[in-house]
């Protein structure tokens, strides 16, 4: 792989940009795979990259129904953080937020690793004591937040109305670390590490059947045919339950649309990432200079990957209280992605009723931020068919034995 860097730049510059590589192979599929992964997301290119690189397994194809990260991956409001309440979600999380740290360099390709800070506004003193709680939790797990108080807010973000009539600002939980990244480039990059391992990534080829024989999986039918495997991966969030259903078990999975907007492009004017769960909005500033706004899910069930209109209105109403200049703002565009949610807002690295096939899902609303912990924990579990420490908690069987990782507050709505 050609690394990218400020001499090459500068000599393609010189040379009308002829000499660039293309980044990544467009490869029909093969009869046969050691592993095959559905869903080239985040977190299915992630676990591929780690097979690659931490296992040394190579033989791998990514099979995606669309293209490369137009799933949640290329959709999502791009907030990383760690301060999740229990420790084995504080475990995952911290890791993955770490290799963010990384990345970049990781994979020869900017992701835009933005550690900015992330704020999570306490609005009221349920708040408050849950947050100090939190807070006191992550001191224990080695996680680097504080909990802050009202002025400390206004200093790190001027724009915020601390003074609300009905949700004044009480204080925050404050990760320094914790930021934001360019969603697309951490599909591209990782992407392109694995096309470079030799991984055959195939797009617009849709997973239409789970082939098994006695218990095991032997293979997939796809749009481009049928492909034969060792083991199978199963990562497609929102469809989550449909590619289960095809393999034949159930999972503890619903799905919905989460809603996000952009306003049109301002000067910058705040430079952390604000998090008011109590009137449910968050908000961050792109580098174009949009004010990117992530609001709540639909309320009901729905695969429509779009925007809910009314979402508009219920989202830019509930923040203008706390950022009174919204109200001067033009929105420029809405979307939606159709996210996956377990009962207890944790995510499920598991294996399955199918000896060789492993499934990574119920990322919910706050997955972007556990990509490279996640590939990283599922590749683990793939390669050895046992899960490592990172995933030992987040098995399909803690739904059945009542060993729920309650994120509720941490996950439930806010990212
Ligand atoms: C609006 C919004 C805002 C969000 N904000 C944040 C945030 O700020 N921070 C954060 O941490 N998280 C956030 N998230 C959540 C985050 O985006 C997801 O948890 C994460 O991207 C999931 O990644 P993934 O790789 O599992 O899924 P995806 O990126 O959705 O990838 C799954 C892929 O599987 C493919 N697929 C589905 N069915 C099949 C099939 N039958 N055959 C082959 N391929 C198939 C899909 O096309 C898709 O590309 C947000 C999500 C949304 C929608």
């Amino acid at each position: 792989m050609k690394r990218y860097s400020v001499l090459a730049i500068a000599r393609e510059a010189l040379r009308g940009h002829l000499g660039w590589a293309r980044a990544g192979a467009s490869p029909a599929p093969r009869a046969h795979y050691d592993v095959v992964i559905a869903g080239a997301g985040g977190h299915g290119l992630a676990t591929a990259y780690y097979l690659g690189k931490n296992h040394g397994i190579r033989n791998v194809a990514i099979v995606e129904k669309g293209w490369l990260g137009g799933g949640n991956t290329g959709r999502n409001t791009t907030i990383i953080r760690s301060n999740y309440l229990q420790d084995p979600s504080a475990a995952i999380y911290e890791k993955s937020r770490s290799l963010y740290e990384t990345l970049s360099q990781e994979l020869n390709y900017n992701v835009m690793f933005s550690p900015r800070g992330v704020m999570m506004l306490a609005q009221t003193q349920h708040e408050v004591r849950g947050y100090q709680r939190t807070a006191h939790a992550n001191a224990l797990q080695g996680v680097a937040t504080a909990y802050i108080g009202p002025q400390k807010v206004k200093e790190l973000c001027p724009i915020i109305h601390i003074d609300g009539p009905r949700y004044p600002v009480l204080g925050a939980l404050w990760q320094p670390r914790g930021g934001t990244a360019r969603h697309d480039a951490v599909a591209w990059g990782y992407a392109r590490a694995c096309s470079d391992m030799g991984m055959d990534i195939i797009q617009q080829c849709e997973v239409t059947a789970v082939r098994q024989s006695q218990g095991r999986v032997t293979g997939i039918s796809t749009t481009k045919g049928d492909i034969a495997c060792d083991k199978l991966g199963i990562v497609v969030a929102g469809h989550s339950g449909e590619l289960a259903r095809m393999a034949g078990f159930r999972l503890p999975v619903e799905s919905l649309a989460l809603q996000a907007l952009v306003s049109e492009p301002i000067k910058p004017c705040m430079d952390v990432v604000v998090m008011a769960n109590t009137v449910h909005g968050y908000m961050s500033q792109s580098d174009k200079g949009e004010m990117v706004i992530g609001g709540g899910t639909d309320g009901f069930n729905n695969f429509t990957q779009r925007g809910s209109f009314h979402h508009i209105e219920e989202t830019v109403r509930a923040l203008i209280e706390t950022f009174p200049m919204l109200s001067r703002l033009k929105m420029l565009r809405q979307w939606g992605g159709i996210v996956d949610m377990t009962g207890d807002r944790s995510p499920i690295i598991s294996p399955t009723p199918l000896g060789n096939c492993f499934i990574n899902c119920g990322w919910g609303t706050g997955g972007f931020k556990a990509i490279p912990g996640s590939g990283w924990a599922m590749a683990d579990l793939m390669a050895r068919g046992t899960p490592g420490p990172l995933a030992a908690a987040f098995g399909l069987d803690r739904f059945r034995a009542g060993r729920f990782i309650d994120e509720s507050v941490a996950a439930g709505v806010a990212h």
